[in-house]
């Protein structure tokens, strides 16, 4: 019998909050705005992947309603094995429709923690700069996360398709977020090659990349990756519904693993792909043909995300050699 997927513990760090609410809790949403919620089965292009993006925070009205679906998205993680959740949040998708940029962070930080403690599962929060923001709204961005330290905001990311994105503009605002003890997280590797994940590491001073598949096209940066234990947090569906790469079976995560390259599985976006986490680990195992020890190793490589608390680090251990003990 192979181990459950479900019970084997998880972070799931790259997930974007915006596009990973639960869709039934989107399409109750919906109903009480008195309109429908579909997902498209199929994106042409990643620009008719960003419009239907902006739909839902669209359909978000009130601060009430934010809560209740940054909520029913904690409740979905636990329920797939999820012991950390570090979803991206942008709040000035909300802000200043909404409230202030303080507001509506407060309102998303509180409810992913009521919900942690509910589920009695750990949440962070990654907050979020979008790379096409000028630098004076980053440095608003920045000196916010700082804000929260220690309260729910566990670390500071960059975000856009374009890459390299220019990132070393935003040293600044990562310094802010980095003295007050936050984790500096770039998207890199996505759609531009090991040119954006270098600058990512050295010009922005990440010390964790969203995707950073593209690095396997430099085995100089692949060692580098390894030997400097970066966490590339991955997200294979994600990749093939984007046209990152063509298709799961010749995803490049594989060769990351083997490569000693700390990568952990994620969604990106579940509410848009259909696809969980859980999904990412059973493509892992189904098609990547990983062992149960070499999926142990991937859950292992979330114990390197700085935001886990040492009680989290402790019983995440402990459910990690329960689930391998389980025969
Ligand atoms: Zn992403």
């Amino acid at each position: 019998m192979p181990r459950d997927l479900v019970g084997l513990p998880k972070v799931h760090v790259h997930v974007h909050l915006d596009g990973s609410y639960p869709v039934r809790a989107v399409r109750a949403l919906a109903g009480r705005r008195g309109t429908s919620f579909d997902v498209p089965e199929d994106f042409p292009d990643v620009w008719e992947f960003f419009d239907a993006y902006s739909t839902v925070p669209e359909l978000v009205r009130g601060l009430d309603d934010l809560a209740t679906l940054c909520e029913a998205l904690v409740h979905a993680e636990a329920a797939n094995g999820v012991r950390y959740l570090e979803p991206a949040i942008e709040p000035q998708l909300y802000a200043p429709r909404l409230g202030s940029l303080r507001d509506v962070t407060r309102t998303i930080v509180d409810a992913l923690q009521r919900a942690g403690d509910d589920a009695q599962i750990q949440v962070g929060a990654n907050l979020t700069i979008n790379t096409d923001q000028d630098l004076p709204i980053a440095h608003d961005l920045a000196t916010l996360a700082a804000s929260f330290a220690g309260r729910g905001v566990t670390a500071l990311g960059t975000a856009g398709f374009v890459e390299p994105a220019g990132l070393g503009r935003f040293r600044d605002a990562a310094e802010i977020a980095r003295s007050a003890g936050l984790q500096i997280v770039a998207h890199a590797g996505q759609t531009g090659g090991p040119d954006s994940v270098r600058e990512a590491l050295d010009d922005l001073g990440a010390t964790r990349l969203s995707h950073g598949v593209r690095s396997v096209q430099d085995p100089a940066l692949v060692r580098r990756l390894a030997a400097e234990r970066i966490v590339c947090d991955v997200a294979p569906v994600s990749n093939v519904r984007l046209g990152i790469v063509s298709t799961l079976a010749v995803h490049p995560a594989p060769t990351l693993i083997r490569a000693g390259v700390p990568v952990t599985l994620n969604a990106d976006d579940e509410l848009w792909f259909g696809s969980s986490v859980v999904d990412q680990y059973r493509v892992a195992r189904d098609l990547w043909g990983l062992t149960d020890a070499q999926l142990a190793d991937v859950s292992r490589a979330g114990l390197l995300v700085e935001g886990l608390s040492e009680d989290t680090r402790k019983s995440y251990r402990r459910a990690l050699d329960d689930w391998l003990d389980d025969q």
